[in-house]
């Protein structure tokens, strides 16, 4: 397998337990996509009773596509790290800002 290396904001928690991805709070997948032009909502989210093994990695934010965030350049985020979490019952990027 070939492997890159970038640069990506953290993910630094995340309050949505029933995600696959989610163990104590933290994300581990790879990385995460975030946002359907208009809302922040976390597009890499699945719910399942299964969560991942890999507990020590941190995931990033490989893509946004919520332009109107004053974070986001090019369709990437530049925050130096986000928090994901519940907003109104969605499960949004909390570090969303116009
Ligand atoms: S950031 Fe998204 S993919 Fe990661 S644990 Fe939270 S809801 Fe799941
Ligand atoms: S902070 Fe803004 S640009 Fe970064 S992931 Fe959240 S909504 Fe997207």
């Amino acid at each position: 397998m070939e492997k890159v290396t970038i640069e990506m904001p953290l993910v630094s928690s995340c309050d949505v337990s029933r995600c696959g991805f989610n163990v104590n709070h933290t994300c581990h997948a790879k990385a995460i996509t975030v946002g359907d032009n208009f809302n922040p909502g976390c597009d890499t989210f699945f719910e399942t009773n299964e969560h991942n093994k890999e507990n020590k990695r941190i995931a990033g934010v490989g893509a946004c596509k919520v332009n109107t965030c004053k974070h986001n350049i090019d369709f990437e985020c530049t925050a130096e790290s986000i928090v994901v979490g519940f907003s109104k019952q969605k499960i949004n990027c909390l570090t969303f800002t116009t």
